[in-house]
């Protein structure tokens, strides 16, 4: 490892973070979700990125405290806490690790299996609800919330305005709801599981929370700030396989081919990427394209996943030594 090269490379990165910020934040394309009423409630110019490495360092630019609800993103890790729970064949019995192709909230389940296809789509995730439902009970949602925390390294909260909006609104998922119970996907009250799901997706979190998660998952499961141990290795490197190849909706063949890493994006303007024992990026910013992907994260993330070589098949490697090296002497 060359040291002497080590602030410089983390210099360029602070330069990367900023360039990439101000290149993106002129960018008003997209739309903000409002089928969700009160996510309409945001402000549209928000923009923050956030790197936490692997040895604890964060980097940020822009508006890297700024809350907003997890939404989708909240499905990668209730998915590996359902895994360590219930164990990698009674989670694979309910729920496939196929890309759909389809919408998020398409109500389409596979056709060999009767069952939703991955669990990052609306099906498949409250299927994973229901599972930690069925095993935890009353406290499932406690569970949930202190996981996320702890993967966070910080106390989250629950936004109530959105989390009743949706749940006003959360119609379509009800629908998939009892689909879901129909197939025998979820058992016991429908109702129950959905409210769950709907808390879980209205969880607050900033785009720094979503590097430490991220970074929490790319050390393997152990919270690199705090040290703590959140979640089980195995169901950490499956979890990731489904980001990989499900966590962009379906967009997640083209971001695989641009992008290269793992990273699960919401509804609420946030994506939450990994590179596997190197370090998370979280990206905050609510413009939506019509897959529902935020439009300055993607770019963003395509510009600094291609400057620091993070692509999962990157050729040269040179991307991984220079990470590598700046990991190793910033904090
Ligand atoms: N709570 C949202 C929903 O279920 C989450 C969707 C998303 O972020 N793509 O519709």
């Amino acid at each position: 490892m060359d040291q002497k090269r080590g602030p410089v490379l983390g210099n360029r990165l602070v330069e990367l973070l900023c360039d990439t910020h101000a290149r993106h934040r002129p960018n008003r394309s997209g739309a903000l979700a409002d089928y969700i009423p009160e996510l309409t409630r945001v402000d549209p110019e928000a923009f923050g990125i956030a790197i936490a490495t692997v040895d604890g360092g964060l980097h940020t630019v822009g508006d890297t405290d700024r809350t907003f609800t997890i939404q989708s993103v909240s499905k990668a890790f209730v998915y590996c806490l359902a895994l360590e729970l219930a164990g990698r064949e009674a989670v694979l019995a309910k729920v496939g690790v196929e890309p759909s192709g389809d919408a998020f909230n398409s109500i389409v389940f596979d056709p060999r299996t009767n069952m939703p296809f991955n669990p990052m789509v609306n099906a498949g995730a409250i299927t994973v609800t229901g599972i930690v439902h069925k095993l935890v009970g009353k406290g499932a949602f406690e569970l949930i919330l202190e996981k996320l925390s702890e993967a966070a390294g910080r106390t989250l909260a629950v936004d109530e305005a959105v989390y009743r909006s949706e749940a006003d609104t959360g119609h379509r998922n009800r629908a998939i709801g009892h689909l879901l119970r129909n197939v025998g996907a979820v058992e016991g009250s429908v109702d129950d599981i959905l409210d769950i799901y709907f808390r879980q997706c209205s969880i607050l979190v900033t785009a720094a929370d979503l590097a430490h998660m991220g970074s929490t998952l790319a050390h393997v499961g152990d919270n690199p700030v705090t040290g703590r141990q959140v979640f089980d290795l195995l169901a950490v490197r499956s979890t990731l396989a489904v980001m990989f190849t499900c966590g962009m909706y379906d967009y997640s063949g083209n971001w695989a081919f641009d992008v290269g890493v793992p990273a699960k994006s919401g509804v609420g303007g946030g994506i939450c990427g990994v590179v596997n024992r190197q370090l998370g990026i979280g990206t905050y910013s609510p413009r939506l394209d019509p897959k529902g992907n935020s439009v300055r994260g993607v770019a963003a993330f395509t510009e600094i996943a291609d400057e620091l070589g993070l692509h999962a098949f990157e050729y040269s490697n040179v991307g991984s030594a220079f990470v590598r090296s700046f990991v190793s002497s910033t904090g």
